[in-house]
């Protein structure tokens, strides 16, 4: 509990005593109930839904160095292939965009960038790690590469067709500036895929804080329904929800896709993608 001294109307000071729960990133209200300490996160939950790391105590256990480097990363083998995965990820952007200029957001290696090439969209990365665009640069040359955390100016305002961000919310200490930033690239009508670890899944409930998302890097746990209105407050309208089972199709085991589906279709998919269109002109 924080003391905090205000002016009362007649001149005199005064001790107001105010919760110390942090404020929401979504919806800015203080948050309403405290879940817990995970590694360096402190949990919260706002009114909204949203489940949020209390800004003020995390710490960045990537600051000051390279998300792939060797490190942290397995070295990749170059060229890269495209997977299951990617292709499954620009299947649900054809669903609601058949082409245009792409951009893959937090694109990391550029596999889903190169998935999207592959399907004829005019695709870029924006990633923050020099190692990832360097190589990437080097290596696949057919897609554009930009190195940065936040839109590059040379990116004109309306010009994007698409924008997608494939793991990338959930690590965001300010989501709704990001979200700003990309509504502007985008022209009218533009889409912009997401997709995140899925906070409403069964599995995080039966697992509580040992769910395999809750990680030190992952700031905001989103629902469909606190991703909808962070998003849609945003200047978007939201045109799709899917789920899928676990983070990446396992190309050897094909046949456990079905089972999959019927399990994200009783509420246990742990990854949530959705898709929104931009409401402005
Ligand atoms: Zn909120």
């Amino acid at each position: 509990m924080l003391a905090n001294p205000t002016i009362a109307p007649d001149g005199r000071a005064t001790t107001s005593v105010m919760s110390a729960a942090p404020l929401c990133p979504s919806c800015s209200a203080e948050a309403e109930t405290e879940i817990g300490q995970a590694g360096v996160c402190h949990l919260w939950r706002c009114a909204c839904g949203l489940v949020f790391a209390d800004r003020a105590t995390w710490r960045d256990p990537y600051e000051g160095s390279d998300y792939y480097d060797p490190a942290h990363q397995p070295a990749q083998s170059y060229p890269l292939q495209i997977t299951a995965t990617e292709r499954d990820r620009i299947a649900t952007v054809r669903r609601f965009m058949s082409g245009g200029r792409l951009l893959d957001f937090g694109g990391g290696i550029g596999k889903t960038a190169l998935a999207a090439n592959a399907a004829g969209y005019s695709a870029m990365v924006l990633e923050d790690s020099h190692k990832a665009v360097v190589d990437g640069q080097a290596h696949h040359p057919e897609i554009e590469w930009m190195e940065g955390r936040a839109m590059p100016q040379s990116i004109v305002d309306g010009s994007l067709d698409v924008v997608t961000m494939f793991h990338v919310l959930e690590h965001l200490p300010e989501p709704s500036s990001t979200l700003a930033e990309i509504e502007r690239k985008l022209r009218p009508g533009g889409l912009l895929v997401l997709e995140v670890p899925n906070w409403g899944s069964h599995v995080r409930r039966l697992r509580g804080l040992r769910w395999e998302f809750v990680l030190d890097h992952h700031l905001n746990h989103f629902t469909a329904a606190s991703l909808k209105r962070l998003v849609e407050a945003c200047g978007f309208e939201r045109c799709g929800v899917e789920y899928r089972r676990t983070f990446a199709i396992n190309e050897g085991k094909p046949w456990k896709e079905p089972m999959k589906r019927v399990l994200c279709a009783l509420g246990f998919g742990d990854i949530l993608r959705c898709a929104f269109r931009k409401t402005a002109e």
